[in-house]
């Protein structure tokens, strides 16, 4: 198939122009590869003058020609061919210089066949139609006239062209777009130089300019706004047949590129690659053909839409392939644990997004850029803000991940701490997650694109959170340490006063009590109250509260423990017998009657007993109660820190110690029998 009917009788568009280009450039790659590197030329004219002729000898196209002896008609249409070569003066391989020459890019020819519009009234709608589509799709349109009718105004060209003009003219204005009007001259004699047929026609044309109902708006637009004109003349094919190829092969030199007289403009080209030209030739047929107006700008900008769509959507799809590939089984939270999320993995991460998404918008690029710059454009950033918003999810679960792991870095800093104060080592274990953190999420922020900000916020919190426990345990750590540290001084110093108890016991114990503390919380006093280095002020006092509380609590278990039952009865027979047996000068005494012995009985024991009361009630010589100077609570245990012994207890522990008392009683009573019986 070398041709191809785009518009056929019953004025449908061929859906398989695209597929006929492919096919007729495979050897050059198809459509894929022609993208911008083509021309589209069209021809009209009067029936039967020859353009078929024309193009074919121009082209090496195989367009219908009329036969000559039955004159049948071609097929009516538009017709699309390819050129395969263009004809030249200058083929390297002809002496005479006569040739073809493959030309560099490729050139779409279309040839319309009507009928004569004058003899027809029903084919004047078809003629105007495809005059107005090819000037809507061709960057050069060959107006073909006859050498005889240059001048006569009535021509059916000029009508045409007058016509045609006059309804675009409201829809070019909007656009810049040129289209160069090349007229050919046919069976051009020579006795008329072809610069002054160039001069009538372009007089013609601007006088029909002039008589145009111009629209509103459009009055100053002039010819040459839109319009380029060229001429070139051809002689009688059958008459002068070597003059005839001769200065056809002059015309395709125009046509070949660095052509010093190159009839391809760039100004001329519609912008749009192969495949957006053939579905703007659609879209132009189809308003033409419904009588809509034709605005072309329009059309290119919804052609270069959809195409852009499409290779979007392509591209997306390509990418979204891709990501699945790469992505599909990450799970970043596995190793979360073993401080995976490092700036390695974060590196490699980036390099990744950062491949799939300039894979992507390369992708589009190929074959969008092409297209209308604005429309590109935008469609790029569409294109661009769904990959983002895929890489995104990635993005996403990295970073929590990537928390969490910052987050063990803060403990595990913690962990190493050897002798740094608190509020050094909490520093340095926050810096370490911060700058974990902030470090990995630069660089998966594609410079600054995927943004961290809120997983920062959640961190920071995470991270005062952290502290907060820190905080605890630490104040949990010091009130230990110190209690410690209290505690066997004042057990050793509380039961020694009380082992000696008199009315001034308790203010010792107090003293002894109150000493201790401060060896542990004086260093930390400062002008308003207590800092141990915790960087917050409720902390110190929380601290200083359990150091207190503990060290009550320690002191009332002590004094507890002193005041167990047998620990008490053996306290008073220890008082007992130092009274009881010994002298005022600690020497052990010896019985010399039984009267003596009653006495020290009576004395020994008083004094014993009188220690019940002093040690029964924590209260100080003034006999004011001891209690803790700490807030305390209802149901604490040092809610009755002073009350030490009910009179219950010590009428036990009196009775305990009777029997114990009389019992050295009687053994002193036994030996002076003894001693006198014997
Ligand atoms: P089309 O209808 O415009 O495409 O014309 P064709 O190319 O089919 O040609 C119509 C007739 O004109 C054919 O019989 C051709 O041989 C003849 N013809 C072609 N070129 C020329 C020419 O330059 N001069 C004249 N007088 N006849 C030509
Ligand atoms: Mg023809």
């Amino acid at each position: 198939m070398s041709t191809v009917q785009i518009i056929d009788q019953d004025k449908t568009f061929n859906q398989e122009v695209l597929q006929f280009i492919d096919q007729t450039t495979q050897a050059t790659g198809g459509v894929r590869e022609i993208s911008l590197n083509f021309h589209v030329i069209s021809v009209f004219g009067s029936q039967s003058s020859g353009k078929s002729t024309l193009l074919n000898q121009l082209f090496q196209t195989r367009f219908d020609v009329m036969d000559e002896h039955s004159r049948q008609q071609t097929t009516k249409g538009i017709w699309m061919g390819h050129a395969r070569a263009v004809a030249t003066t200058s083929n390297p391989a002809a002496a005479t210089g006569l040739g073809y020459v493959p030309n560099s890019s490729h050139i779409l020819v279309m040839d319309v066949e009507g009928s004569d519009g004058r003899e027809r009234g029903e084919d004047q709608d078809f003629e105007r139609k495809a005059a107005l589509f090819a000037l809507s799709t061709s960057e050069i349109l060959i107006v073909n006239i006859w050498e005889n009718q240059v001048g006569l105004y009535q021509g059916a060209n000029m009508g045409l062209l007058k016509t045609v003009f006059e309804v675009n003219l409201s829809l070019f204005q909007s656009s810049s777009h040129k289209t160069l009007l090349l007229f050919v001259i046919r069976d051009h004699v020579g006795n008329t130089p072809l610069e002054n047929l160039s001069n009538t026609l372009t007089t013609d044309l601007k006088a029909i300019w002039l008589q145009l109902n111009k629209p509103a708006g459009a009055e100053g637009v002039q010819l040459d706004d839109l319009f380029d004109l060229k001429f070139h003349a051809l002689a009688h094919k059958v008459l002068q047949p070597e003059k005839f190829v001769e200065q056809v092969a002059l015309l395709g030199d125009r046509l070949i590129e660095n052509n010093e007289d190159y009839l391809f403009k760039r100004e001329y080209s519609h912008d749009l690659p192969i495949d957006g030209w053939t579905m703007y030739a659609e879209k132009c047929w189809e308003q033409i053909e419904s009588n809509k107006d034709l605005d072309l700008p329009t059309q290119q900008i919804l052609v270069a839409r959809f195409k852009c769509e499409e290779i979007a959507n392509g591209a997306y799809a390509e990418f979204e392939k891709r990501y699945v590939e790469e992505f599909g089984e990450v799970d970043f939270l596995t190793g979360v644990e073993t401080d995976s999320q490092d700036e390695t993995a974060a590196g490699g991460l980036a390099a990744k997004m950062v491949t799939l998404r300039n894979a992507g918008l390369e992708d589009f690029d190929t074959l969008a850029s092409r297209y209308h710059k604005d429309v590109y454009m935008e469609k790029r950033s569409d294109l661009a803000a769904k990959i983002d918003a895929r890489l995104k999810q990635v993005h996403g679960s990295f970073l929590v991940a990537l928390r969490q792991s910052s987050l063990h870095n803060f403990t595990a800093t913690f962990k190493t701490r050897t002798n740094e104060p608190f509020l050094a080592i909490l520093a340095k274990a926050r810096a370490a997650c911060h700058d974990t953190f902030v470090a990995s999420a630069a660089l998966v922020s594609l410079d600054g694109l995927f943004d961290s900000s809120s997983e920062l916020r959640q961190l920071e919190s995470a991270l005062d959170d952290l502290a907060v426990a820190e905080r605890a345990k630490e104040v949990d750590s010091l009130v230990n340490k110190s209690i410690k540290r209290i505690t066997p001084a004042l057990k050793e110093n509380v039961t020694d006063l009380l082992s000696k108890p008199d009315e001034n016991v308790w203010g010792g114990v107090l003293v002894v009590f109150q000493e201790s503390l401060s060896s542990v919380t004086a260093r930390f006093a400062t002008d308003d109250g207590y800092d141990f280095g915790l960087g917050d002020a409720t902390s110190s006092s929380e601290l200083l509260f359990q150091i207190r509380r503990n060290a009550w609590l320690a002191l009332n278990s002590i004094v507890h423990e002193f005041i167990r039952e047998d620990n008490m009865v053996l306290l008073l027979r220890d008082i007992f017998e130092e009274s009881f047996r010994y002298d005022d000068e600690g020497l052990p005494k010896l019985w010399k009657d039984a009267r003596e012995i009653d006495v020290a009985y009576r004395v020994a024991k008083e004094r014993a007993v009188a220690v019940l009361p002093v040690l029964a009630v924590a209260k100080l010589a003034d006999g004011t109660a001891i209690v803790p100077d700490i807030e305390i609570e209802e149901d604490d245990e040092l809610e009755n820190f002073s009350r030490l012994l009910s009179s219950k207890r010590v009428e036990t522990i009196k009775g305990k110690f009777k029997k114990q008392s009389d019992a050295i009683f009687f053994e002193a009573k036994r030996s002076i029998i003894q001693s006198v019986s014997q």
